[in-house]
């Protein structure tokens, strides 16, 4: 019988997203800490045949979907090749920039079939912008949004929402999905290493509800997706949508999919894992790493690595700062 990444809950696991590098052009306050990481010296990165190969394990074993996310996808070298053979395997590519360069690749992703994009973008506002990813690359990332859909790319904006950052601007983006074809996904914000993470700061999912009907009136409940991970909904009337990934106050762990792979080969069975698996040291040995996948995905908990009710600083600060694990 083929073998499948199942967990102890009977969750099937088909969603893989690897992180291609730990770098990143921008340094957006809520995911890179204030004093930085330390990154990943080169011998232990992963190089883009022994992506390939690794992916292909897991593909082996019924992953179906890859989604090539960062710190910043993009700016590794050679994303072009590297994009090409995933294609090849057969599975739905997909990818989570902060679009500095996508205009770059948009005829090749039109080329190998790569259409859902999740694109960051926290404000409509530039000098807000420069005040979130302390980097002033606005007016290109907006221009590539406008590009992508051009292309007819299915784009998502991802918007972490902070109380007093960017909270005011929900509506706005609300008010983009009216006459476009266009999905945004509001994030509660999540703590991980040195994010100075507060839910003081947060916003939730019934705030977030709240806001909209109180400007827009009825919203309508769209089916999820089977292991969607965010709430779907739209305003009636409205041609695009948005969802809410509500992980604080509401996770939505029953029907999760997901394996991460870092950047240096490590497989993580939750966003919250602490303890990681090795890969790409035992599959530089030329051991087989199927086994190892399979040991992981059953050591999985059934709800954020453990942390059922609140969210645990002991726990969350033993993890990885989100740049080096990829949303
Ligand atoms: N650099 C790419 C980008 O920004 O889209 C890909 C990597 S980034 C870590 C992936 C996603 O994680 C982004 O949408 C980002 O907004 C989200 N993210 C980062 N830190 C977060 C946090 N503390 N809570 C919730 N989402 C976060
Ligand atoms: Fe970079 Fe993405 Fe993190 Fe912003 S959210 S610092 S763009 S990895
Ligand atoms: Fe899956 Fe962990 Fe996220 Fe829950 S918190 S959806 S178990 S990755």
């Amino acid at each position: 019988m083929k073998k499948e990444i199942i967990d102890n809950f009977g969750r099937k696991h088909n969603y893989l997203r690897i992180s291609l590098t730990d770098r990143c052009n921008l340094r957006c306050f809520y995911c890179m800490p204030e004093e930085g990481i330390e990154l990943t010296e080169n011998a232990k990165i992963m190089s883009l045949e022994e992506i390939i190969s690794i992916a292909k394990t897991f593909v082996e074993l019924g992953v179906d979907t890859i989604r090539l996310t960062g710190g910043e996808p993009l700016i590794r070298k050679d994303f072009g090749y590297l994009v090409k053979k995933l294609a090849d395997l057969g599975v739905t590519l997909k990818l989570t920039t902060n679009g500095i360069v996508l205009d770059k690749y948009l005829d090749l992703f039109k080329e190998v079939g790569l259409k859902k994009i999740n694109l960051s973008l926290d404000t409509l506002d530039k000098a807000r912008s420069i005040f979130i990813t302390k980097r002033d690359y606005f007016d290109r990332i907006m221009l590539n949004l406008k590009k992508s859909l051009e292309y007819g790319m299915e784009v998502k904006l991802n918007v972490v929402l902070i109380k007093g950052v960017n909270n005011m601007e929900i509506n706005d983006f609300i008010e983009l999905t009216k006459n476009k074809n266009l999905a945004v996904k509001f994030i509660e914000f999540m703590p991980f290493k040195g994010n100075k993470w507060d839910w003081n700061k947060g916003v939730s999912k019934e705030d977030i509800l709240q806001t909209i009907a109180s400007k827009f009136g009825k919203i309508e409940k769209l089916e999820d997706a089977k292991n969607s991970t965010s709430l779907n909904y739209k305003v009636e009337g409205f041609e695009g949508s948005f969802g809410i990934v509500s992980t604080i106050t509401s996770p939505f762990c029953e029907g999760c999919n997901r394996i991460r792979l870092t950047v240096d080969g490590k497989m993580k069975n939750c966003l919250f894992a602490i303890s990681e698996a090795d890969l790409l040291t035992p599959f530089r040995e030329g051991a087989n790493i199927a086994n190892l996948i399979m040991d992981s995905i059953k050591t999985k908990k059934y709800s954020r690595d453990g942390m059922n009710v609140t969210m645990d600083a002991e726990h969350y600060e033993k993890n990885r700062s989100m740049i080096s694990i990829g949303g």
